[in-house]
């Protein structure tokens, strides 16, 4: 029998664990564009008894007993995703996005050394897109589009002639580090020209999607696959979407048995809460101000005079190209963690100095906007990240100081329960 006891006392290390990484989110400025920051609601249903049923299949078809509330969950998951997306039906049970776009492949009918077209990880694209490494570029023949060599972005002309070529099976839209609009419809033109099945991965952009903040991939694409946990602020996981009947069936059996075994019942709960955050008006508003923070922020970098591939952005993340700069976005993402920024480097499209450099920064807004960041605190935030990537032989000890003063004004979970961690104010001395 268990006993009811928490996590600090049964295991002090994991718990430590917890403090220090809630410590670390409340007293660095988060700008990872992949990354932000759940509700407590959200957290909630992550941790209840749902993660102890096993229910392979789908709601009211599953293989073991037992089902009857969790398909509930399922069910309010898949009916609100589908009015969120507009989306015609919804399996929401992958793990990840990953696992969401393997799926995806096998409900495309792909056979192993199909062609496929998707998007340069170099350019912006994503590992599972067709690099060499991943399942993508181990099994199928991978023919990838990258950007404009001018003006860094897509050119549907180039992939159109590519896709003549090469007569891909699928191809793949969706990006991870590209700043502007993805024009689906005329991936659909050129998908319906050479008879492929489109899908788009709208994983770092699902949260402008359904706020209206950028295109929707509904109808045109004819899958959609899309993580959780980006711009939409729902837990770790992803969703495959179909936009009619034709792959309504294939999703699921690509899910369950085709890549899965048991779904995660209690991120499915937390799916379908946020999922209800995601259809709010207060979700609409958070959605807009990710991208005037970005555009603050652009401009406040490019003021300073820092380049920007494409110039700015059209989203939630922008990428600073240091190739004018003498640094490396290796040294680039040291600095700023040195005054208490968290960001990546990144590639830039047809990096003169790849492959011994890499001389992009990645710099996304969903986690501070999540914070309350504004366009002023933004416009702040960029004067400081310019001037330590200018000069970075400053003492960085006044930079940090401002950004910590500044990040002091957009407290992250003020009011956390105490299991979860420990209130902001305690955070440093629980540690
Ligand atoms: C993040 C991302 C994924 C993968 O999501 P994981 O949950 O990390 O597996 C897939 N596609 C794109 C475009 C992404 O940006």
């Amino acid at each position: 029998m268990h006993q009811l006891s928490h996590l600090a006392q049964v295991d002090p290390e994991i718990y430590q664990i917890t403090l220090a990484e809630l410590h670390r989110q409340q007293s660095t400025l988060e700008m990872i564009a992949s990354e932000n920051f759940t509700s407590l609601a959200v957290m909630e249903a992550a941790g209840t008894v749902l993660t102890n049923k096993y229910a392979e299949g789908v709601p009211e078809k599953r293989y073991y007993g037992g089902c009857e509330t969790v398909d509930k969950a399922e069910q309010l998951a898949i009916e609100r995703a589908k009015q969120l997306f507009g989306a015609y039906h919804v399996n929401v049970q992958a793990h990840s996005g990953a696992q969401a776009n393997m799926a995806a492949y096998l409900a495309a009918g792909l056979q192993a050394g199909d062609t496929i077209m998707g998007m340069d990880l170099s350019h912006g694209g994503h590992l599972t897109h067709g690099s060499p490494v991943n399942f993508s570029g181990l099994y199928f023949n991978i023919v990838s589009y990258g950007v404009d060599a001018e003006t860094k972005r897509l050119n549907y002309e180039n992939i159109r002639a590519l896709a003549l070529a090469n007569k891909p099976k699928m191809i793949i839209c969706g990006a991870s580090a590209y700043p502007r609009v993805i024009d689906f419809q005329a991936f659909r033109a050129i998908a319906d020209e050479v008879g492929a099945v489109l899908l788009a991965d709208i994983a770092h952009i699902a949260g402008l999607v359904v706020a209206g903040e950028h295109p929707s991939p509904f109808p045109h694409c004819h899958l959609v696959t899309t993580t959780t946990h980006k711009t939409l602020r729902g837990p770790r996981g992803g969703i495959l979407m179909a936009a009619d009947e034709s792959f309504a069936k294939a999703i699921d059996k690509a899910t369950f048995p085709g890549i899965q075994g048991g779904p995660l019942m209690h991120v499915i709960a937390a799916k379908a809460v946020a999922f209800k955050e995601a259809l709010s008006p207060s979700f609409k508003q958070y959605a807009k101000q990710v991208r005037l923070n970005a555009q603050a922020l652009a401009t406040a970098l490019t003021d300073a005079g820092l380049q920007l591939t494409t110039g700015g952005t059209d989203t939630h993340l922008l990428v600073i190209d240091l190739t004018a700069n003498n640094i490396s976005g290796k040294e680039g993402q040291a600095l700023l963690e040195e005054i208490g920024i968290t960001a990546n480097k990144n590639t830039i499209p047809n990096d003169p100095r790849s492959p011994f450099v890499t001389s992009g920064i990645r710099l996304g807004t969903p986690a501070l906007t999540t914070r309350g960041f504004d366009e002023t605190a933004m416009k702040t935030l960029g004067g400081l990240i310019a001037s330590a990537i200018l000069n970075p032989s400053q003492p960085l000890a006044p930079l940090r100081q401002a950004v910590e003063a500044l990040g002091a004004n957009f407290p992250l979970y003020p009011e956390l329960p105490a299991h979860y961690g420990c209130p902001v104010k305690e955070a440093a001395t629980c540690v």
